[in-house]
């Protein structure tokens, strides 16, 4: 309140009338705040009159409490008891209660003092201030707002002045840096210098400063990626801008920078810049040509060695397309182009080997495949191809085929029947030959291909079946050779005879995995075997035959002289005798010579004799089963031929005999042969049974046969005893004359329930074999 407008006005209610003119809004209290006016317009706003609000003076403060915002009372009672003690004046903003509802005013009051200087009264005015005082609430709102906003946006915010020098950072800047602006010093650097070299990267710090510096001077936009050093000393990737704010005038007043933390999406675009190097340079490594091209046709990618080899340095579809094709081995572009054309208007895959021509001019090989990538409504989006160089798999298959081709026809020229079986024994394979030979396939005969038995009961000689079928079961289980004579059944139903042998392969982990087998059709040999074996006896037959009657003739010749000089003698004698008178001295004589040529022929029996006497030079001590499983074995050939089956049991303790090796197996082979020819008639189950035994001092052998047989016990050891046609009868004799002259015997019994059991005995002592 002006001084002045006091002295103008005599009393307070006229000051605040004089007030009123001014401002609108006087009020008047006395000296204990009783309203003793208030201007119209207030009267209006409060809808009140002085004497209204002095009503609730009884109340005390109550007329305040009534007019002003809980919110503010306190405060504002505070002061105006305040005030009306001391009579200092009242200045005070709060909201008021009006007839519209609480608005701000700023009221002020001032005291009236006496000539003694009393308080005697106020007045004062009340101004409203509520859209000033709203407006100022609402730029405070908006600038913590504001204020808010800048430090809880998701990135970095920082000013800067029209020189670069920072003078701002948002929360999150400071909070990351771990210093606000004024923590940016160093001594004897600006401090865009200090914060360059405290917060970039040493390796960014240059192109920062550079960047930043550019858009100072220029105005320009600032952008650029960095790392930013964090409070704990890790630098982290940041992506910033900074554009200028201009005055009116266009001078720069300021620069806004923002920055954003993109350090795991640089670590991402790094992987995938990471991941796409390795991927280029893979395809470029790798010795296979790529490419790809839209459904429009547009050529989308082609690695460096396809265009290379297309000699192109960059190309269009079409371009590209025409440059491979040119490429392409005459005799097979036709058919390349052609389903290269039907796959892409179908929309199917195309896979081809066909030759291309290389820089050198020469031909390869080359696998070709290209495929469609539909989106998810099966609309193709793109094409990708791959060309692969097949050359050497296809040399290799191709000289594979040739090599295949050429053992095949060597399998197949072989003059053998070969077949192969799997581990189990299951027929495999089949040689051509023995196909034919058979008169059926593996795979035409659903039954036999199935098992190796069902093959073998097809195909062999019910008599060799059993021993057909337990040597496969010896050999498939262990990996033992397999090798048997048997008879087979040929196309034509005829049972001939086989070698087979087969052997089985092995892989690295020496495994099973193969039987091989050749079988020989050996019936034409054996026959011829046979026959030669007959001829070659009747032969020995022949000429022992013609030796026998030379010796006969010769001995009758040498024992005929001193017989026929007997004869002659004795008849002299008796002619002398009977003279008369008798002549006894001629007669004398004529006995002498009598006498002598019996004593030539004496001499020439002796002689005779010591010439077949057996000698004992070459008797040795020998082990005597050895010799007999050398006799067997030797006949083990003819008794398969004849389907005899050989049984043997050989006493294991038996001790050494002391024989002649070469009489002695003369003699088992001798009784073997035998005893095989007398079960020629039998029909089938043709059993020869040989047993070497010890029985104290004596060895005994039996070879024993289920043949007829022997009707003449008495006379089959005589010589010349024979009941067979071709029989010489002088086996047997020969046999018992070498067993005598080793201290042995011999003789035959009946076996049970038929045949014959030869049995012959050797002595265990060989002073006893010596002796004799
Ligand atoms: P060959 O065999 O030339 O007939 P051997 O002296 O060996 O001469 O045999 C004499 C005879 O004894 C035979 O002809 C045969 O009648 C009879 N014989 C020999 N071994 C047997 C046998 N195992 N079973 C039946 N008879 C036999």
């Amino acid at each position: 309140m002006a001084p002045g407008l006091a002295t103008a006005a005599n009393s307070p209610i006229g000051a605040a009338k004089t007030v009123e003119k001014l401002s609108g809004n006087g009020w008047a209290m006395d000296a204990s705040g009783r309203w003793t006016y208030l201007s119209h317009d207030l009267q209006l706003a409060l809808a009140k009159t002085p004497e209204d609000l002095n009503a609730w003076w009884s109340e005390g403060e109550g007329a305040w409490k009534q007019l002003v915002h809980p919110d503010d009372f306190e405060r504002v009672a505070g002061e105006w008891r305040h005030c009306l003690r001391s009579g200092y004046p009242f200045d005070s903003e709060f909201r008021i209660r009006r007839r519209t509802g609480f608005g701000w005013v700023r009221s002020s009051g001032r005291s009236i003092l006496d000539d003694s200087g009393d308080i005697v009264g106020w007045y004062g005015t009340s101004l409203d201030i509520d859209s000033d005082r709203k407006t100022v609430d609402a730029l405070h709102d908006r600038e913590l707002e504001l204020s808010l906003l800048v430090d809880s946006v998701p990135s970095h915010l920082w000013r800067l002045t029209p020189e670069g020098e920072p003078s701002f950072f948002n929360k999150r800047m400071i909070d990351y840096l771990g210093r606000d602006v004024s923590d940016i010093q160093i001594p004897g650097l600006s401090r865009l210098d200090a914060m360059i070299e405290m917060a970039i990267h040493p390796e960014d710090a240059e192109e920062f400063g550079g960047a930043l510096n550019q858009s100072l001077v220029t105005g320009e936009s600032f952008f650029m990626r960095y790392r930013l050093r964090r409070h704990d000393g890790v630098y982290r990737w940041m992506s910033s801008r900074a554009e200028s704010v201009r005055d009116h005038d266009g001078r720069i007043v300021q620069w806004y920078g923002l920055c954003h933390d993109v350090n795991d999406q640089v670590a991402t675009e790094e992987a995938l810049r990471r991941s796409e190097w390795h991927l280029q340079r893979l395809i470029d490594a790798l010795p296979v040509h790529i490419c790809s091209w839209t459904a429009a046709g547009e050529l989308s990618y082609v690695s460096k060695r396809f265009l290379e080899e297309a000699g192109l340095s960059k190309a269009s579809f079409s371009e590209f397309a025409k440059a491979a094709l040119d490429l392409i081995h005459p005799d097979d572009v036709a058919q390349v182009r052609g389903q290269a054309l039907q796959c892409i208007q179908k929309g199917d895959a195309f896979s081809m080997r066909y030759r291309r021509r290389r820089k050198d001019g020469t031909f390869r090989w080359t696998a070709d495949r290209f495929e469609p990538l539909r989106g998810t409504n099966g609309t193709i989006v793109e094409w990708y191809g791959l060309s692969v160089d097949v050359d050497e798999e296809m040399r290799i298959q191709q000289s594979l085929r040739e090599s295949e081709h050429s053992l095949h026809q060597l399998v197949e020229t072989l003059p053998a029947l070969i077949y192969c079986l799997a581990p189990d024994g299951r027929p495999i394979y089949r040689s051509q030959k023995l196909s034919e030979y058979l008169g059926f396939r593996i795979e035409e005969d659903a039954e036999t291909g199935k098992s190796l038995h069902a093959t073998l009961e097809a195909i062999i000689h019910p008599e060799d079946l059993p021993a057909v079928k337990r040597k496969y079961s010896q050999s498939l289980p262990t990996g033992k050779p397999y090798a048997m004579r048997h008879r087979m059944r040929r196309f034509d139903g005829e049972y001939r005879w086989m070698e087979t042998r087969a052997l089985a392969m092995y892989n690295a982990e020496g495994e099973i995995v193969q039987w091989n087998g050749v079988c020989l059709d050996i019936d034409d040999w054996l026959r011829a075997q046979e026959e030669l074996r007959l001829a070659q006896r009747n032969l020995a037959r022949a000429s022992q035959a013609a030796s026998l009657a030379e010796l006969t003739a010769s001995i009758a010749h040498e024992i005929g002289q001193p017989l026929a000089a007997m004869i002659s003698s004795s008849d002299a004698c008796q002619q002398w005798l009977n003279a008369e008178p008798p002549n006894m001295k001629r007669a004398q004589k004529a006995l002498d010579r009598v006498v002598r040529s019996a004593n030539t022929a004496t001499d020439v029996v002796n002689r005779i004799r010591a010439l077949f006497k057996h000698s004992d030079d070459s008797r040795r001590v020998n082990a005597f089963g050895n010799v007999v499983t050398e006799a067997r074995d030797l006949m083990a050939e003819e008794a398969l031929r004849r389907g005899v089956r050989i049984n043997s049991r050989i006493d294991s303790d038996l001790p050494p005999l002391f024989f002649d090796h070469i009489q002695i197996q003369q003699v088992l082979v001798n009784l073997i042969r035998n005893a095989m020819e007398a079960m020629d008639a039998a029909p089938d189950r043709r059993l020869l049974q040989l047993r070497v035994r010890r029985d104290e001092d004596w060895v005994h052998t039996e070879i024993t046969d289920n043949g007829p047989g022997v009707d003449n016990p008495d006379r089959i050891f005589e010589p010349f005893f024979t009941t067979k046609g071709q029989g010489m009868g002088m086996g047997l004799a020969i046999c018992r004359s070498i067993l005598e002259s080793h201290g042995g015997r011999i003789w035959v019994e009946k076996n049970d329930p038929n045949g014959a059991k030869f049995v012959f005995s050797l002595p265990v002592k060989a002073e006893a074999a010596r002796a004799s």
